[in-house]
């Protein structure tokens, strides 16, 4: 007769992985998991939690694939080609496991994901290629207080880093003089983003993805188990000389980064559906506050491009990420033109009547609005189920 602690259901999926001592499928099972791109490292990372039985993934990336994607991908086939990263991934993954629900977005994660999507979600992992979004992720993750996990790859070299809000060093605090001069390349006179030649571009090969892939998810694991990670540190490997080590960031206590909201007030409003008007409106239904409210925006809108030499304007209204030198070209004399930008919306104002989205509020986000009694942050709440619903 066998023992009985050693009895395997055969027929229970995860009966194998219950056999570790600290193993908790029913938290596994509940964890909400937001990963951020689904390149070479997104489709590593979103075939473990697959295997393991985490209970929703949310995949977030603007991409189409290539043919070339196809040596780094476990989860895209040859008849994907074209088809949207996010859409074919979350497709794959449901065939790998049917216990994982997966919500695939085709969104920019700067301009299109809102903040109430990393408040809800008990991890976010991010498979980036860029320093730009990372830097994004980092402050939204600070805000929530939502741990995440950064993946990077290079050839046959990656590296792990771990951040866990309020406390530990964060991405900023680690970031060089020339990380700063990177991202600031992208934003040359007149501040508009120039097209990313190299992003995406890096060589990997699939080995390291994996492996790095593999250490993202191992580290997200013990967040969710409530284990020590090794917050604010970095771990590094050298494909090269197979050597690994730790390195642990210095917090910087003048790190921008470091802002952390309160608990937002819910508001039944939608991006989508209500004007700032309507935002300020509900505020003063449901707190004390006086004066002329002002909505701050988190993403500068480009409210138009102006021509200086020819006079020539046209409308933008999309926040300045999204807008490309290409667009600031005068389509009279071809000069490049300067950006009109707009930092927060007065009650009042012709721009408070717009719908919040279109000031580039994203739907199910945190907004911050001023009133003479201060700053105070709403949750846009009447968004949840459009966006957190699988
Ligand atoms: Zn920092
Ligand atoms: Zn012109």
């Amino acid at each position: 007769m066998p023992d009985d602690t050693l009895l395997i259901d055969d027929d229970d999926r995860y009966s194998r992985l219950r056999l570790i001592a600290w193993w908790d499928q029913q938290k596994l099972s509940r964890a909400r998991v937001l990963v951020v791109g689904a390149g070479a490292l997104g489709n590593e990372v979103l075939k473990n939690l697959a295997l393991l039985g985490v209970g929703t993934a949310y995949v977030v990336d603007f991409d189409h694939i290539e043919e070339s994607n196809l040596t780094r991908s476990v989860l895209f086939r040859h008849r994907d080609c074209g088809r949207p990263k996010a859409e074919a991934a979350a497709a794959a993954i449901s065939d790998i496991n049917p216990d994982t629900r997966v919500k695939p977005m085709l969104a920019n994660i700067m301009t299109e994901v809102g903040l109430g999507m990393f408040r809800d979600v008990d991890v976010v992992i991010g498979c980036l290629d860029n320093r730009e979004a990372r830097l994004w992720v980092n402050r939204q993750c600070w805000k929530v207080g939502t741990p995440w996990i950064d993946g990077g790859i290079q050839e046959i070299n990656g590296v792990v880093k771990v951040f866990t809000p309020p406390d530990s060093a964060c991405y900023e605090c680690a970031m060089t003089e020339n990380d700063y001069r990177l991202i600031n390349l992208r934003y040359s006179c007149p501040l508009l983003r120039q097209e990313d030649l190299q992003a995406g571009k890096v060589p990997t090969a699939p080995t390291i993805s994996s492996m790095i892939g593999g250490l993202q998810v191992q580290e997200a694991l013990k967040l969710l188990h409530g284990m020590p990670v090794d917050a604010g540190c970095a771990t590094v490997y050298n494909g090269i000389s197979n050597q690994v080590y730790k390195t642990a960031f210095q917090r910087r206590e003048d790190c921008l980064s470091h802002e952390t909201y309160p608990t937002p007030l819910a508001l039944e409003i939608s991006a989508r559906e209500h004007t700032a008007e309507q935002l300020f409106a509900a505020i003063r239904d449901r707190s004390q506050v006086s004066g002329t409210l002002q909505l701050a925006l988190d993403r500068d809108l480009v409210v138009n491009i102006a021509c200086q030499q020819c006079g020539t304007s046209q409308p933008i209204m999309r926040p300045l990420q999204e807008v490309s030198m290409q667009e600031a070209v005068c389509p009279q004399c071809g000069q490049t033109c300067r950006p009109e930008l707009v930092h927060a919306v007065d009650g009042g104002s012709e721009l408070a009547g717009k719908r919040l989205i279109e000031l580039g509020v994203p739907p199910y986000d945190v907004v911050r609005v001023e009133s003479n009694e201060g700053e105070h942050v709403y949750l846009l709440a009447a968004d949840r189920g459009s966006v957190m619903n699988v």
